[in-house]
């Protein structure tokens, strides 16, 4: 299928790695023009390497921008709306994503760790959809796919920060994703993931074996038995999910939730 979005520009944050990579993947594989935004250049150049030679392969002529900057700060989002031979701020597509917050025990939370997290994965994507989306009304077409977790569906205990923070985010896009974007072309998502296999599962992993003294392989065939597609999901299956999100083809989708876990959330809804 066609997805209907080569040529348009794309700000991937949190792209060097994981998720947001396969994200950035997906849409060059559309002929999108990318701007991936990460922290560590190592990482980031290696990505961006990697993206051209998709890009080369497609053959579509899409341009790949790589901006080391920490997009959970002003000058970081300046920089990734700076970044040479990009478009400005006139992206069409916006994916935020940035690393999740620390597990941990709610009583050991100052209100530091609470202004981090909430920076990180509330603010930060508020302040890329306020910078972007009237560009994007105004131009007619928009999509901001949030990379957010299953966790705002179904929380983990000792995830409570991610699970405060990202709920903020998904009362935040409810409302704004039905206060007249859409008649203008410019829809808003969030995109859940469950258990896909990049480095921060497998960090996850490596922290679970340790506290219950079994070793990372036993953990993680126990959790891939809890899932009933018996496994863990892939970068490039999540891109692809985002990359139909931000098609022409799904401009009748707005406000959503969209849940990938392999099934693992037990409720009808
Ligand atoms: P990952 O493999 O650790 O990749 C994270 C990417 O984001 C890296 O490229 C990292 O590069 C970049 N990044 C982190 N903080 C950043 C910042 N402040 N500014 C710019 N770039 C930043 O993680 P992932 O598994 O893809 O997870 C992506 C998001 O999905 C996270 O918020 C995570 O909590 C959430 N999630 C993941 C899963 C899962 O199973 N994988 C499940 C639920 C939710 P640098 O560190 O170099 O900046």
């Amino acid at each position: 299928m066609d997805l209907g979005i080569a040529g348009k520009w794309a700000l991937v944050c949190g792209a060097s790695k994981g998720l947001g990579l396969g994200c950035a993947r997906a849409l060059v594989r559309e002929g999108v023009n990318v701007a991936i935004v990460a922290r560590g250049a190592e990482a980031l150049q290696a990505a961006e390497a990697a993206l051209r030679a998709e890009a080369a392969w497609a053959g579509s002529g899409q341009k790949v921008v790589a901006v080391a900057a920490d997009i959970a700060t002003d000058a970081g989002r300046a920089a990734a709306f700076a970044a040479p031979g990009g478009p400005g701020r006139d992206f069409d597509i916006v994916v935020t994503n940035a690393g999740g917050p620390p597990p941990g025990d709610f009583r050991s939370w100052e209100r530091d760790a609470w202004l981090r997290a909430i920076d990180a994965n509330m603010l930060t994507p508020i302040e890329l959809i306020r910078a972007t989306v009237d560009g994007m009304a105004a131009r007619g077409f928009g999509r901001i796919v949030n990379i957010t977790s299953s966790a705002v569906k179904a929380p983990i205990d000792i995830l409570g920060l991610s699970n405060g923070a990202r709920s903020g985010l998904t009362g935040f896009v409810a409302g704004v994703a039905r206060s007249g974007l859409a008649a203008r072309g410019v829809t808003l998502n969030n995109l859940l993931p469950g258990r896909f296999d990049t480095d921060r599962l497998t960090g996850t992993l490596e922290a679970t074996a340790k506290k219950a003294g079994r070793s990372v392989q036993d953990i993680r065939a126990a959790q891939q038995r809890q899932i009933p597609a018996g496994r863990f999901g892939t970068p490039d299956e999540f891109g692809a999910i985002c990359a139909f999100l931000c098609s022409a083809h799904a401009a009748y989708i707005t406000g959503q939730n969209l849940l990938a876990d392999g099934g693992a959330y037990p409720g009808t809804f």
